[in-house]
């Protein structure tokens, strides 16, 4: 099942599991919009994988199956890619 992860890794941001500004990779790292598009240009800067934005769970799927609540966030931020 997909890890619906709380925040953004790099800024810290709050991504609620209904939120269409989250992105992740194929290992579920998890990125903001902004971050996702103009910092790491589309590339996960862990594992240098696509990032795509990360599908919404429906709410009443929520209950059963919740998001996690386990906030990853790189202490150093991220940097520009390249
Ligand atoms: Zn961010
Ligand atoms: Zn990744």
């Amino acid at each position: 099942m997909l890890q619906l992860r709380p925040n953004c890794e790099c800024c810290g941001r709050d991504l609620p599991p209904d939120s269409r500004e989250a992105l992740i990779c194929s290992f579920e790292c998890t990125f903001c919009r902004p971050c996702a598009e103009k910092v790491l240009l589309g590339r996960c800067p862990n594992c240098g994988g696509e990032l795509v934005r990360r599908p919404i769970r429906p709410a009443e799927k929520l209950a059963k199956y919740p998001a996690s609540s386990e906030r990853k966030v790189k202490p150093e931020g991220c940097r520009a890619a390249g």
